[in-house]
Order: C-alpha cells, then structure tokens, then sequence
C-alpha cells in the first residue's frame, strides 16, 4: 500500500506556523517513505469556511516548499458521508439525541457530584420510538452520537475498554473508551461535524498514516473505533507537540497570529520557517536548513518532545538572515531582479552586501546607493568634510585593479596622517551615507572612478 498521508485545515482562517508544523510532518514523511501527500479541506463548517482562506492555505503551502499530490474538499464529499452515516443508524451506532446544552450541563453537574465521569449518560438510547415522536412534534431536531464500543451487552453498563497504538511521535498511547462521551456526528441541523468526515475520507482516499497536533490525542481513541465500526483498516497516527506564543498563550488560525502569510509578507525566508516549523520543540538543535531535501534528512518524527514547544518569532528572523546570507547569487538572480537589480554588476554587488543584510528586499536599499548615491545624508563635520575632499584628490587613475581600496587608503594615510577609524569612518559616510555597511574594498570597484568622485563632498 502506497504510503499517503494529509494535511487537513478547515479554511477558517489563514494559518500559522503552528499549522505549518502539522503540514510539514506530513509532507515530509511522505516525502521519506516515498509515498503521497494530500492537502484536504475540511470544510464541512459552511458558515465559517471560505474558498477565500482555502486559496490561500494552498499559497501558503507552495510558498513553504510543499507540493500536494492530490487537492480535495469535503465538501464535495457529503454523499460519502451520508452513506457512512446510514451504515452506522443501521447498524444501531449512530442514535438521535434530545437534549438542549442546558440539559446537558446539568447532567453533567449531577454526575460529577455523585463522582461519575462527566460523560454522557446515553439517556436518549432508552427513548422509546413514541418519546421521539413526541419531542419532534415539540419542535426538537435530533443530534447523532455516534455509539462507543466501551460495554459488553448493556450499553449503560460501560467498561474500561483499552484503545491502543504505537504512535510514529509519542510511541505507545492508551485512550480508554469509556472515560469518554459518546461523540456527537451530527449537529441538530444536519451538517456534520469533523470526525465522521476526516474518518470517511480517510478511509477512501487511502490515508496510512495521520499525523497531528496532540491536542487530538483523546479523539484519536473515538476515531479508531469508528475506523473499526466503518469495517476498514485503522492508520498508524502520530500526535506531535504543540507550539505556542513566547508568552506561553496557544497560536489561534482565527486571530491571525504569527501567520505564514505576514511572514511570507516580512520578507523572511521560507525555509527559515518551515526548518524553525519542524526542529523546534525537538531534541535536535535548530538550524536553517537551505531546501526541503536537507530538512527531510533532519525531519525525526519520534525526537519531538512532550510538552508544547515556544514559538520566538526572534529565532526566525536569525534563522532566516542566516539563510540569506549564505546564498549564492543563483540562488536570487530572480529575486534580485524583480527589484530591479540586474547587469554585469548584479553578481559583484550580492557578494559585496549579501553579508550586510537581514532580508533579500533589504539589497534594494543598497543598490539604490551604490548606483544613485547614499539616500540618507549623515552629516560629516568640518573636519572630516576637509579630510574627504583630500582623500578624494588622492583617489587612483583609472584602470582600477582589485585592490584599489588598499592602494588609496595607503595613499591618504600617508598623505594625511590619519588611520583606523578616523581615516575609514568619514570615507564610508561619504561614499554610502552610513556608519555601518559591507567592506569599503567590495564597494569601491562597483561604484568606479567617477561613480566615487560623485560622492566628493
Ligand atoms: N480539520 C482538523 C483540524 O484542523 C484536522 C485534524 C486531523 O488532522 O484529523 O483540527
């Protein structure tokens, strides 16, 4: 069987790093085994899924390096659904259910001051065909709770009943059935919720493996049961840690927090985020990986620890400047285009300032001073006004060698008198505008004589 994994958001909202974690397990342990990946949406949730938010998890994901083999919707799959949901009321795991929330909760109080697990007590499994009747002539739609295989005979008699399994993060997990209430499939409207769909569909689309956050942990005890009661194979799962905000508070898809696309629009370096996305909270150390085949050989899914892991949007942004100062000029040819950075001195330029910047955008600004002249005027005071204007009648003929910089420093030192920081720091403010910047020597050929001499004070 072809190994196949998915990643499944509901696209009600734009997702995080977090969500990219989730993704990118996935993606990459499919990627291992050679097998498929699938992006499904799972929108059963029609008030609050959009096309919209779905348009851009696929961005999104493209722009983290992820390729799914196969895009698909539930939505499109509620005819499959139905049928599993008709195979279950046949079979008698699937029954309707009365009470409002208010009821609920105050069973729920009733049982926790009697010290019985707050769970569902399957009250509505004793209705008769006649009490039914009589609450939907009152008005009352049913909800379906699917029927959990925690007792012998008598359904109102539940046992411990032990699912196992070896998960591929945790290693081997127990859930007992019958700590649980009998999960709610369908809402009082007819609209499903997530279990019975991701079950359905994972089962025809061929999923083996289901890796997630391990806030799913519990659900993943219910789903295997319904896996069972559905007649089909049950997948290995995976459940990995969660990452959280440095202030220790969750990331929410709704709030928008830390979302890929704000960082995409930060201009950090996707890698960054999808290397960040996938070592963090691991016992390995976090490092750029430069593409998805190095993070893969990085990617081990059991090394993840337990608890939650922090997000530190700082991590990223060094993660990410490391990445780019590490590239070659291939590797942003393009990039550096589209800003209008191209010639013969596209290349000379990147390796000049490549060890200067934070973000490939930030070569714009540099660019702009090496071809028009510094942008920010730093003001030089009269006596280094003086000193430059010296220096720069000391400045060699043309042709210029590479070591121009050396043979005019060495020039204006003697001639002057000045050395260290007093003869290079009122040079630098001259010739870019900043105290602070790449190496004089790398920058002086790409200026050219009269490139230089423009800058004379
Ligand atoms: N749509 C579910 C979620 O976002 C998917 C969980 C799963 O992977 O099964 O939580």
């Amino acid at each position: 069987m072809t190994v196949t994994l998915r990643f499944a958001p509901s696209p009600t909202g734009r997702i995080h790093i977090g969500n990219a974690r989730t993704a990118l397990f996935n993606w990459l342990f499919a990627r291992k085994a050679g097998g498929r990946f699938i992006l499904r949406f799972d929108d059963t949730d029609s008030a609050r899924s959009t096309r919209e938010f779905a348009d851009e998890i696929e961005r999104d994901l493209e722009w983290l390096g992820i390729e799914p083999d196969e895009i698909i919707r539930q939505s499109d799959r509620t005819d499959a659904h139905d049928r599993a949901a008709a195979f279950l009321r046949e079979k008698g795991l699937l029954y309707p259910c009365y009470e409002t929330p208010e009821e609920l909760e105050r069973r729920r109080k009733i049982r926790l001051s009697r010290r019985l697990p707050p769970v569902y007590g399957r009250e509505a499994l004793k209705l008769s065909e006649a009490d039914r009747k009589r609450l939907e002539e009152e008005g009352r739609s049913p909800h379906w709770r699917f029927l959990l295989p925690n007792f012998k005979d008598d359904p109102h008699q539940p046992e411990r009943t032990d699912v196992t399994w070896d998960d591929v993060v945790r290693g081997p997990q127990t859930v007992d059935l019958a700590s649980m209430s009998d999960p709610v499939l369908i809402r009082e409207d007819g609209t499903y919720l997530y279990t019975l769909p991701s079950v359905v569909d994972d089962i025809d689309t061929k999923v083996t493996h289901i890796i997630r956050g391990d806030d799913h942990v519990t659900n993943t005890g219910a789903q295997i049961a319904l896996f069972e009661a559905l007649g089909a194979q049950v997948p290995a799962f995976g459940h990995h840690n969660l990452l959280t905000a440095t202030s220790g508070e969750g990331l929410s898809k709704r709030k928008g927090a830390l979302s890929i696309a704000s960082l995409r629009e930060d201009g950090l370096e996707p890698m960054a985020v999808a290397s960040l996305a996938v070592l963090i909270g691991a016992s390995g150390s976090v490092e750029a990986c430069s593409s998805m085949k190095a993070l893969e050989e990085r990617f081990e899914p059991s090394a993840s620890s337990r608890s939650a892991a922090k997000f530190d949007p700082e991590e990223l942004r060094m993660l990410s400047r490391q990445l780019v100062q590490q590239k070659p000029f291939d590797a942003v040819e393009q990039r550096l285009a589209e800003l209008g950075i191209t010639g013969a001195k596209a290349k000379p330029f990147w390796q000049a300032i490549c060890g200067n910047i934070e973000k490939i955008e930030d070569a714009a600004e540099w660019w702009v001073i090496v071809e028009q002249g510094p942008s920010e005027d730093t003001p030089l005071d009269k006596a280094d006004q003086d000193f430059v204007r010296q220096a720069f009648d000391l400045l060699p003929e043309e042709p210029w060698t590479e070591n121009v910089w050396k043979e005019w420093t060495s020039r204006v030192k003697t001639e002057t008198g000045r050395k260290g920081k007093q003869l290079f720091k009122p040079l630098r403010i001259a010739l870019t505008g900043r105290e602070w910047g790449p190496e004089l020597s790398d920058l002086l050929p790409l200026l050219g004589r009269e490139g230089t001499l423009a800058r004379r004070p």
